[in-house]
């Protein structure tokens, strides 16, 4: 009997668990126990329900284009509970020297595919719209093989330093809560790096791959839960032996003696495992591997992490009309506007199920105010949304809820960092590490590497 040692109870732990209790439903000879500190499970996926309103305090949804999580999503039998994003009224603006200006139409990420929409902005200057003109016609040379570069390094080549402030930065910022002249080009845009190695030109790139992408059903961008993101949490859970959940179990020691893991907890000696799956931060990883490999536990602990902050407010619609807004899904805001809040999403028009017609849901984030106390945050805000959206009237709740050090921070040289920590992990015996820091920091490719980590224990 192979037993397995999980720790971290957050989408990881939870989708190699899930696995590894379908193996044992198919007659294979294992056994696990989740190790999660805290008393509950899910990590940073948490939802709460207040007048009626759906509020994500972690993420609100994945990207449909990666089908791990959806296909979980199906196997604990949520399928009727899926839902997209109304991609129909997608819009998303840009906090452009403090007016809402809207994305141009066509803009994939960072690259104009519609020559009017971008031509006709007020976001960007004629010298950008030019620059973009003439990267179809005279692309710079592509990253060399081996190298990586920031990811305003790499935009910047391609588009000017314009594009980085106003598309690149505010957008990974919503996603990495990080700094674009940190993050690694090849770690973050590797899709766009993929298509410079082939056709120099990123215009010329996506024109060409989305021609010969096959025209069916569009697919909405996001997926998420009628019920919000526990749902999904609760159903993966659900399907788990209780016996095999162990909350409020810190695991503060783990020992590797004649290929046996000994695990301890804040509470004393938890168990002996054949095989140990970390699926934690990679600084609480690190402090785990201390004592087996210094360096591997060094490179663990040099992956950075933001702290992130999403503070949601209703509004009972007489308040505040769903009409005062400008529609689409939000709006970002670039570090050059010096505000504290980085996004806004409008919740109701993002997803159905979300808010009663009789409320307005806004969801702010932020990943730099740490230090501002939850009354200060509160009036930052309220400061931030009256010059931004003209809002005057407060809010009926405000919730808050802070996620210190969560998002890994994928900085320059961030896969040969991953692949130096495979090289070392392959040399402690019957060890796996998953979670955000490593190839992907969204929930489907935590649910990819969770399910590839009971794939390979079931099969070796
Ligand atoms: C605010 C926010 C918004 C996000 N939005 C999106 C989004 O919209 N879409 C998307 O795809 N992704 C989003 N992400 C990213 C994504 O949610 C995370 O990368 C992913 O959920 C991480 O899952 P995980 O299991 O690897 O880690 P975590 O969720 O961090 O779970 C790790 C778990 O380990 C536990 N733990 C820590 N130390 C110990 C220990 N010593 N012993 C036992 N247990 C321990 C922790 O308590 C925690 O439960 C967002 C993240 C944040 C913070």
């Amino acid at each position: 009997m192979k037993r397995v040692a999980i720790i971290g109870g957050g989408i990881s732990g939870l989708s190699a668990a899930f696995y590894l209790e379908q193996g044992c439903r198919s007659g294979a000879a294992v056994e696990y126990t989740l190790f999660e500190a805290s008393p509950r499970l899910g990590g940073v996926l948490k939802t709460q329900h207040l007048h009626d309103c759906v509020i994500e305090a972690g993420p609100d949804s994945f990207l449909s284009a990666k089908p791990w999580a959806t296909e979980l999503a199906r196997e604990v039998g949520l399928q009727d509970e899926l839902i997209g994003s109304n991609d129909f009224q997608r819009k998303t603006f840009i906090l452009n020297n403090g007016r809402l200006t809207e994305m141009p139409d066509g803009i994939q990420m960072i690259v104009p595919t519609k020559a009017w929409p971008v031509a006709s902005s007020p976001l960007l200057s004629l010298s950008t719209k030019l620059r973009m003109a003439r990267e179809y016609v005279a692309p710079p040379e592509p990253l060399s093989e081996g190298r990586d570069e920031s990811v305003a390094s790499f935009v910047e080549r391609h588009f000017g330093s314009e594009v980085v402030s106003k598309l690149a930065a505010p957008l990974l910022a919503g996603v990495y809560g990080g700094d674009a002249a940190q993050l690694s080009a090849r770690a973050v845009l590797s899709h766009f790096v993929a298509l410079e190695s082939k056709h120099r030109s990123l215009v010329r790139g996506v024109l060409h791959s989305r021609s010969n992408s096959n025209s069916g059903a569009p697919t909405p961008i996001f997926t998420s839960f009628k019920r919000g993101m526990q749902q999904f949490v609760d159903a993966v859970a659900a399907q788990l032996s209780p016996e095999c959940i162990a909350l409020n179990c810190a695991v503060s020691k783990t020992e590797l003696h004649d290929g046996e893991w000994s695990v301890t907890s804040t509470q004393g000696q938890v168990g002996k495992f054949n095989h140990l799956i970390l699926a934690l931060p990679a600084y609480a990883s690190a402090e785990l591997m201390q004592t087996h490999d210094a360096d591997l536990s060094r490179i663990l602990d040099s992956i950075r992490y933001s702290d992130s902050i999403t503070v949601a407010l209703g509004y009972p619609t007489p308040s505040l009309r769903r009409t005062a807004l400008p529609g689409g899904f939000g709006f970002l805001v670039p570090r050059t506007e010096g505000r504290t809040m980085m996004a806004c999403t409008f919740v109701q028009n993002k997803f159905n199920h979300r808010v009663p017609d009789d409320y307005v849901l806004l969801r702010a984030f932020s990943s730099g105010a740490g230090n501002h106390s939850d009354a200060e945050l509160r009036s930052i805000l309220a400061k931030e949304l009256k010059d931004i959206l003209g809002i005057d009237s407060s809010p009926e709740f405000v919730s808050i809820a802070r996620w210190p050090r969560a998002m890994a921070q994928y900085d320059v040289g961030h896969l040969e960092k991953v692949a130096a920590i495979e090289k070392l992990a392959k040399g402690i015996p019957h060890l796996t590490l998953i979670g955000n820091a490593y190839r992907g920091i969204g929930i489907p490719d935590c649910v990819r590497e969770g399910k590839q980590a009971a794939a390979n224990i079931l099969n070796n």
